[in-house]
């Protein structure tokens, strides 16, 4: 998702766009003051004066019209910039701060089309007032939005992410057989934050998309590290693999396979030693894209993983339509199967199904020796949870590795 709200400050006297431009964006005014005017020179007419709070040049959001005025800033005046193109995707799939905005713009143009047929006067001032309200509301999740987003991109920048790896155990030996790279984000003022409380954020702001991209860039480069000390602690021994999250919306943002497929080969990791994990949701929304993301991506020889199995849609049907290796668990099964009937059978279920289709299983959120038995009982291939090891910082990992690799 291409990010489609940013700011900009115009100075006092600048014209934003003049009668007749191709309009491409709209703008929500932030603070300042933008006169919409008709005409040049003598034959100027103002028709507005537009101030915080407000939508200037909202038609060329739903048309490619050029601009039927001018708008020209009269005081140092700030906006947010709403890009047309974010609108081409269908309405349905748009992002919710668009949906209100098309449905203002809508119900703008109507009033305008009764106003200009002379069916109504004027708009009660109850509607007005509700109208207000909910342009309010749209202003303030756009501008929460843009703070997000700016604080993304800071993080990105600085940086202030990191990756922390937690291992992936075999069940049979509880040796290390891989690890999966987890983000953190440690934010100067408020702390170490989960990643719980900003992935969902930079899905919905589009900032996944660069995130991903350093996520797996970084995640590579420690790994090619790690494989150094590795391979001079345990010769012989099978490498682990690194298994790094990609979120649904970064795989079908037109271009990033490509991109995401030269971050691998540029570096230099063996792809048999890469596990992508994807979410069933990816499957499901859109799967010709999955299918074609996959393919060219598993053409590459990385594996794939489907993250919190049966969480999502528990549809096994497409299972074998997409090119998969690697079931994983979800957690919320693992944690209730010894007290709860219907997760334990579900979990079994899985794994056999998985073990039937030839796919390798690992089981999350493994806390205790209990469940560590039963899942080997179900003949699940891997474990990763806190009974064996918790993310660590990649120097704690390695650390740790030069010592045993067994839990
Ligand atoms: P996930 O992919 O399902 O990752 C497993 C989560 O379970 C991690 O939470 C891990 O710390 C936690 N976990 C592992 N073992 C146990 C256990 O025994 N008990 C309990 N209670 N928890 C356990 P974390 O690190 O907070 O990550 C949360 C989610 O954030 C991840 O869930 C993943 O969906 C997302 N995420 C993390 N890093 C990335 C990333 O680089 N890219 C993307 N797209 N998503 C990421
Ligand atoms: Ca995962
Ligand atoms: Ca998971």
């Amino acid at each position: 998702m291409p990010e489609f709200i940013h700011a900009r400050d115009i100075a006092a006297g600048t014209l934003l766009f003049a009668e007749g431009d191709p309009g491409d964006d709209a703008y929500i005014i932030e603070s300042g003051l933008i006169e919409i005017a008709i005409g040049t020179g003598d034959t100027r007419k103002l028709i507005a004066s537009l101030g915080p709070g407000e939508i200037v040049g909202e038609m060329a959001l739903i048309a490619n019209a050029p601009r039927s005025a001018s708008a020209l800033a009269t005081v140092n005046t700030r906006l947010l910039v709403v890009r047309r193109g974010r609108l081409m995707k269908p309405i349905e799939n748009a992002d919710p701060v668009m949906r209100l905005m098309i449905q203002i713009i809508v119900e703008r143009l109507s009033d305008a089309s009764r106003w200009m047929s002379g069916t109504e006067s004027s708009v009660p001032e109850a509607i007005q007032q509700a109208r207000r309200e909910a342009f309010g509301e749209v202003r303030d999740i756009a501008l929460g939005r843009l703070r997000i987003e700016r604080e993304l991109r800071r993080a990105i920048e600085t940086p202030q992410f990191e990756l922390h790896y937690q291992p992936i155990v075999s069940m049979h030996d509880r040796s290390i057989a891989g690890y999966e790279a987890l983000m953190r984000w440690n934010d100067p003022v408020k702390g170490q934050i989960s990643p719980g409380n900003f992935i969902v954020l930079a899905e919905e702001t589009g900032m996944i998309v660069e995130m991903g991209r350093w996520a797996l860039k970084k995640a590579l480069s420690d790994h090619a590290a790690m494989v150094r000390i590795w391979q001079r602690c345990w010769p012989g021994k099978k490498i682990p693999f690194v298994s790094i999250n990609i979120s649904s919306g970064q795989l079908i943002e037109p271009g990033e396979v490509a991109r995401l497929s030269a971050i691998i080969v540029d570096s230099g990791v063996e792809p048999d030693q890469i596990k992508l994990e994807v979410t069933e949701s990816l499957m499901i929304h859109d799967p010709e894209s999955a299918t074609s993301a996959l393919l060219d991506l598993k053409a590459l020889g990385v594996a794939f993983a489907i993250d919190d199995f049966g969480t999502g849609y528990s549809s096994l049907s497409y299972l074998h339509r997409f090119p998969i290796d690697t079931l994983k668990v979800d957690q919320s099964f693992v944690f209730n199967m010894l007290n709860d009937t219907t997760s334990g059978r579900l979990v079994r279920t899985i794994l056999h199904m998985a073990d039937d289709l030839g796919l390798e299983t690992v089981a999350e959120g493994i806390e205790t020796e209990a469940h560590f038995e039963k899942l080997c009982a179900f003949g699940c291939t891997y474990g990763q949870g806190f009974l064996m090891a918790r993310p660590w910082p990649r120097f704690d990992l390695e650390a740790m590795l030069e010592n045993g690799i067994t839990w």
